[in-house]
């Protein structure tokens, strides 16, 4: 292998620019080149590319977002969009491709390798945490400290107006941003996809914890929530049942994806990338690199994008018994 393509698709996240630093630099410590692809699979469809030196990505590892950018690319899913993409990356030379996503990319990237016989390597960056195959992907930190660190804050006004505050968090389909972000900001209740708590299990619960003397309460809802309610309908349908409580609605959006990396997801970064490039010096293919056990683990793409990874079971019943 003599060139190496880097890109970053789908959702972006804090954390990718950590890994197509490492990426580079793993290429050129290897005397491998590397390409940066710009715009994920649409910039395979327009060949979008360009030489990237380790001095091309100085000062980015502290940067939210991607300096490749990324896109949801609807050719990609064609075959003629995947010729075209696969025509460009033998003009380019590139004989070897490394993919920044979710599982949608992996499965796009999986795709291209099976019909053209490319090598490719996937590498975890979505805020969601939501894949198979690690413990954490790249963003999943940095993006519970952005909602931890929100939390707080609403916390301060929540209680000195006595108020139940509703925080809609991300994760569609996937509980872990909630799960996590609930514990740590100290929830009262923490509603995800996963687990259908009813309507009322919950009035129950916030009528126990007005009794109990809390002044303030916090519940965290994923977007994804499903008690048949958005979570501005959750809220109206609250204050109305139990006009004890003055509700307000918060929802965090897009600010959940954006600012520095933490270091850990730094540190995730650089290590996964460094291990994707190895792999593929090394002559393997069709891996994500992920974290197990704190260890750097290879798992088969086709594995890693089965369904959402399930949320722990451990900290759900700790969420349980601390929320008392
Ligand atoms: P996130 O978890 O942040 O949403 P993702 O990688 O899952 O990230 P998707 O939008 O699902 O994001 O996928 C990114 C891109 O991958 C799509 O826009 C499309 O170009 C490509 N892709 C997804 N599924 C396929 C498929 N079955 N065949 C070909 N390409 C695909």
């Amino acid at each position: 292998i003599k060139k190496i393509g880097v890109l970053t698709s789908g959702g972006d996240a804090p954390g990718m620019n950590a890994a197509i630093r490492a990426i580079v630099r793993t290429c050129s410590y290897h005397n491998v080149e590397c390409i940066g692809i710009f715009r994920g699979f649409q910039g395979l469809i327009d060949a979008d590319f360009e030489v990237l030196g380790p001095r091309d990505v100085n000062y980015i590892i502290n940067k939210g977002g991607t300096i490749l950018k990324t896109a949801r690319c609807v050719a990609f899913r064609t075959e003629e969009g995947r010729k075209v993409a696969y025509d460009n990356l033998k003009k380019a030379g590139v004989d070897a491709l490394i993919v920044i996503g979710g599982d949608g990319s992996f499965t796009g990237a999986m795709v291209l390798s099976k019909e053209f016989d490319i090598p490719i390597m996937g590498i975890p960056g979505t805020i969601d945490n939501d894949i198979h195959g690690t413990s954490h992907t790249i963003g999943f930190d940095t993006a519970l400290n952005t909602v931890v660190d929100a939390v707080d804050k609403i916390r301060d006004t929540a209680s000195s107006h006595k108020r139940l505050f509703f925080v809609e968090v991300m994760g569609r389909d996937a509980g872990h941003i909630a799960l996590n972000a609930g514990i740590g900001a100290g929830a009262e209740e923490i509603l995800i996809p996963e687990e259908n708590m009813g309507m009322e299990r919950l009035l129950e619960s916030l009528k126990k914890s007005k009794k109990s003397g809390k002044s303030s309460s916090i519940v965290i809802v994923a977007e994804g929530e499903k008690l048949g309610k958005n979570v501005f309908e959750l809220g109206e349908y609250v204050e109305t049942n139990l006009p004890e409580y003055e509700v307000r609605v918060s929802v965090l959006g897009h600010m959940q994806r954006g600012g520095a990396p933490s270091c850990f997801d730094r540190v995730l970064a650089s290590r996964l990338s460094v291990k994707a490039v190895e792999t593929l010096l090394e002559g393997g293919s069709n891996y994500m690199v992920g974290l197990i056990n704190d260890q750097v683990a290879l798992t088969p793409l086709e594995q890693a994008v089965k369904g959402h990874s399930p949320v722990d079971q451990e900290l759900l019943r700790v969420s349980d018994i601390i929320t008392i």
